[in-house]
């Protein structure tokens, strides 16, 4: 099989580009230990604006409160500082969470006596 210099050239220039987009995918895969992350934008400091209603890793935040957010942001909304939609968001995940492990404690609490 013979290809032109052309073909060969713009086989290796997409086996490279291919490369580099593969590797910087699985780089941030193993670096966060899951599945891609997104980043926050340029926005004020949740801990005293709230979560930002168009940031896409504040969105994560507010999606998986109980997982993500850091304690000051945790503490913040369960005192019922909310200042966003995304902040309401959090805080009623928060406020269920903690509906669910009380009960949960319950039934345990049930077991053991
Ligand atoms: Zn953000």
């Amino acid at each position: 099989m013979h290809l032109s210099p052309a073909t060969t050239w713009s086989l290796v220039l997409g086996w490279i580009v291919l490369s580099v987009v593969v590797g910087v995918l699985v780089g941030k895969f193993i670096r966060f230990g899951g599945p891609l992350m997104t980043s926050h934008t340029l926005h004020e400091d949740s801990h005293t604006h709230g979560l930002a209603d168009d940031c896409p890793r504040c969105r994560e935040h507010a999606e998986h409160p109980e997982a993500s957010l850091d304690r000051t942001n945790t503490a913040r909304l369960l005192r019922g500082q909310v200042y966003t939609a995304l902040d309401r968001a959090a805080a009623s995940r928060l406020t269920r969470a903690i509906a669910t492990a009380r009960y949960l404690t319950g039934i345990l609490d049930g077991e053991s006596s």
